[in-house]
């Protein structure tokens, strides 16, 4: 009886691998020859493989993490620096070629690519704007006063 509760003590630790192997080797000898160990044994393992089964609810960092994935996101911010990036590109070397050159950079395309580039900045606000939308829509916390 005294090895019994000496080894239902020590299950759980069987169970994690947490013993020395002298108390490993104490229970393990105890469970083959005992049927209420051997029960207890067999209770806690379920349990434990049933807690580790159980997925575990979202946390904040993966609902974030989601809402930067989203691919809206994603394709508006995408156009939005390609539009950015391209016009400054075409900008910058119009000018290096407008400095070693005379010719004049036409105002209408120059006006053309200074509106590309402020729709490309407009469409990266738009995507971070949203992004915080749809976070703050489901951030549970946003009613806590602190
Ligand atoms: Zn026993």
């Amino acid at each position: 009886m005294k090895l019994c509760h000496k080894t239902q003590e020590l299950i759980s630790g069987y169970l994690d691998n947490e013993l020395t192997q002298q108390q490993n080797q104490l229970v393990r000898v105890h469970l083959e020859t005992c049927v209420n160990c051997q029960a207890v044994y067999q209770d806690l393992k379920a349990i434990k493989e049933s807690i580790s089964g159980l997925e575990y609810p979202e946390c904040e960092e993966q609902k974030m993490e989601k809402i930067l994935q989203d691919p809206t996101a994603k394709k508006i911010s995408i156009v939005g620096w390609v539009l950015l990036i391209i016009p400054l590109a075409i900008l910058f070397i119009y000018h290096l070629y407008t400095v070693f050159t005379v010719g004049s950079f036409s105002l209408f395309s120059m006006k053309t690519l200074i509106l590309l580039i402020e729709a490309g900045a407009l469409l990266l606000f738009i995507s971070v704007l949203r992004q915080r939308l749809i976070a703050r829509k489901t951030d549970k916390y946003r009613n806590v006063k602190l």
